[in-house]
């Protein structure tokens, strides 16, 4: 069975969703054609002397797509399969997404071809000071301010944040977020993307009068994302039958002592696959497809695609990894019924408590996390009544209302501020 890369590329799938909405908003072509490409990207070579004594050398990038709403700001992932292309649609994304929770900041994003699984504590670190030495000049509180992705952590960004600091010769907290909470970072950043995939979900249930302990939810990968949405969805009372990670997933009716699965996968490092508490071995991609009330993916981009969009038995689509749904698969997914909440609002959590970090290390004053989760709360549930607002009220489904909410703020800043062409 076919999970992925059967049809367009996330970048594919980025272009096609932006041409939709801006055709929708009737974009004048100026601002159109301004908004459609990067501001600018960049190939970095990275040297590492490997523990064996060896030089290797990796390749990474760093894409700002946008600038016209503040500093551009967007994570950096190390993973095998990254490419320019994959890198340049994730920055545009997160320019969407920042305009769809209206925060001060552009979008981008970087990455490193790495295994990091593969590589020594020594290597990674290496790794990411040379990285962040060639980008220097591109990287700064108010140029462009990198987070966690896929692959990194705040062990990663501390080195970030160290290495910039070095060079600019002060120490520099606000250049990057999601660093340890010990060294200028936000308390309750670490949980915060998969906090806002609760809040998504609360959102919808409120909307269909549905409640937590009777839904179900399945999730795709059980990293920063999808255990801590599995952990704050279960305390909250819903029912987690399906988890899942690279290794592969289990599925079960009864539910999972998830604190439990943590504690295996994360503390003890089992393969998820063979945690005892029972349940049925379903494949990583299998699992948006299982029996369930929600689908939360929260591994890769293009899980769902045209060729198994109809397979989906979920009613609610909540999509914590970015890009997880080809542009080709909306259709068929509309077509089935499903509460799509996209990716730019359902995962914005975790830029929006960056946002609150960078706030924060400015004024080198720190909330409490009550505060923190309040202030989230508030933003994430003004963007999800917006765009569910504006989907009913131009009859688009919510990914359409959420890009066309997004683009239309970042053209106005556009041609409030004029093109320097
Ligand atoms: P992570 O590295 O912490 O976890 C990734 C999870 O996906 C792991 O459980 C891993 O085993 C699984 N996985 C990896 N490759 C897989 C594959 N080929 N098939 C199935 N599962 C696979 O990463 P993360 O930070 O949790 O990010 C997950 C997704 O969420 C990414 O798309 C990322 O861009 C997005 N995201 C992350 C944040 C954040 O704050 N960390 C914010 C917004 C969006």
């Amino acid at each position: 069975m076919l999970s992925t890369h059967d049809e367009m590329n996330v970048y594919q799938s980025a272009e096609a969703r932006f041409e939709l909405a801006a055709k929708k908003l009737g974009l004048e072509e100026g601002v159109y054609r301004f908004m459609r490409y990067p501001t600018k990207e960049i190939t970095v070579y990275i040297p590492v002397i490997m523990d064996n004594g060896r030089l290797e050398v990796f390749i990474g990038y760093r894409v700002h797509h946008s600038i016209v709403r503040g500093p551009a700001k967007g994570g950096i992932r190390f993973a095998p399969g990254v490419t320019l292309d994959e890198i340049r649609a994730l920055a545009s994304e997160m320019t969407w997404k920042c305009a769809v929770v209206n925060i001060p900041f552009g979008g981008a994003k970087g990455g490193i071809i790495c295994d990091p699984a593969k590589l020594s504590r020594g290597e990674l670190e290496r790794l990411t000071r040379r990285y962040t030495a060639e980008l220097v000049e591109w990287f700064g509180p108010d140029r462009d301010i990198p987070a966690p992705d896929l692959g990194t952590n705040e062990q990663v960004m501390a080195w970030v944040m160290d290495t910039y600091s070095m060079h600019v010769r002060r120490t520099a907290t606000e250049v990057v977020t999601g660093k340890p909470v010990e060294m200028g970072g936000s308390q309750g950043r670490r949980e915060a993307t998969g906090r806002g995939l609760l809040l998504a979900c609360d959102n919808a249930l409120a909307k269909f009068g549905m409640k937590r302990e009777v839904t179900r939810v399945v999730i795709q990968g059980f990293g920063n994302v999808g255990s801590v949405a599995a952990n704050l969805m279960s305390q909250a009372g819903y029912k987690i039958v399906g988890v899942s990670d690279v290794n592969g997933g289990l599925y079960n009716e009864k539910g999972f002592d998830i604190p439990k699965v943590i504690d295996w996968v994360h503390v003890q490092r089992k393969p998820l696959p063979d945690f005892p508490g029972g349940g049925a071995k379903v494949e990583t991609y299998d699992m948006l497809f299982q029996p369930c009330e929600i689908a939360i993916p929260a591994a890769i981009e293009n899980q769902i695609t045209r060729a198994n969009a109809n397979r989906l038995q979920a009613r609610i689509l909540c999509e914590g990894a970015n890009g997880p749904t080809t542009a080709l698969a909306d259709d068929a997914i509309d077509a089935k019924g499903v509460f799509v909440i996209p990716d730019i609002l359902a995962n914005a959590g975790g830029v929006t408590v960056s946002y609150f970090e960078w706030v924060q290390d400015r004024q080198g004053m720190y909330w409490k996390e009550s505060e923190v989760n309040a202030r989230l709360k508030d933003i994430l549930e003004n963007a999800f009544d917006e765009v569910v607002r504006y989907s009913e009220t131009n009859n688009v489904n919510n990914r359409v209302a959420a890009y066309m909410l997004a683009i239309d703020r970042v053209a106005f800043v556009l041609r409030l501020r004029g093109i320097y062409a």
